[in-house]
């Protein structure tokens, strides 16, 4: 079999998988698998995992600045948060109204880590002539099939959860009266966890500790921040 060590040369970063795999952080990924290619001859499946950048969410954002603006607004009004100067690090991701507030406008941007932990820190930023807050836009994932988290149900091998009831049918058949989220159930029966509610729905994100749970794993085990 190939040795992988033919390749090291161009690997900055190595971490073990779970399911047996390696994960490699190189700079030049179509050079790695020119390399790989050519060393490893397909003894190895290589697949390129995009790297994740933490997420903001900034709320309050008036009418008049316009989506295509509102980046612009942000770095050259807030320089003591986002001072990365290398091009490119800021992503409007989602611009869309504040719910109930149809004059107001919140916006979803990807940052780079240090801009992250200065933006949540302080709270707040300007844009335009607002005083707007900043929270933390870290999502996840939550299966349309079986809502568990961190996958989508194409890639789904379960069978139907109601995200309402947790029962064994869609949420279009659900006339269940009580309201049960099987995340938080599962996280209950797994032990350690008998003060968790698991009286909301799978989509309610405010009252579901399983969902906070999974996102603090996230910015933990992803981006290196504590939760
Ligand atoms: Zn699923
Ligand atoms: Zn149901
Ligand atoms: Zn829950």
């Amino acid at each position: 079999m190939a040795n992988i060590d033919s390749v090291a040369s161009s690997v900055s970063k190595v971490k073990n998988l779970k399911d047996g795999g390696i994960l490699l952080g190189c700079q030049d990924i179509t050079r790695f698998k020119r390399l790989a290619d050519d060393k490893l001859a397909g003894a190895y499946d290589i697949r390129e995992v995009s790297t994740l950048k933490p997420r903001i969410r900034i709320a309050g954002i008036s009418k008049d600045v316009s989506e295509s603006s509102v980046l612009d607004f942000l770095v050259k009004q807030n320089e003591f948060i986002f001072s990365n100067d290398e091009e490119n690090v800021y992503k409007l991701i989602k611009f869309l109204p504040v719910k109930n507030k149809s004059d107001r406008f919140q916006v979803i941007v990807e940052v780079d880590i240090a801009s992250y932990k200065k933006a949540i820190s302080i709270g707040h930023c300007l844009i335009g002539l607002d005083r707007c807050y900043i929270f933390c836009g870290i999502d996840i994932f939550r299966c349309f099939t079986c809502n568990g988290f961190n996958h989508s149900s194409s890639s789904c091998k379960s069978n139907v959860i109601c995200p309402r009831c947790a029962g064994n049918h869609s949420v279009k058949e659900c006339q269940a009266e009580k309201l049960r989220c099987i995340n938080c159930t599962n996280m209950k029966s797994s032990g350690n966890h008998d003060q968790i509610n698991d009286d909301h729905a799978a989509w309610d994100r405010d009252n579901c500790h399983s969902y906070s749970a999974a996102i603090n794993k996230i910015k933990r085990d992803v981006f290196g921040l504590s939760s």
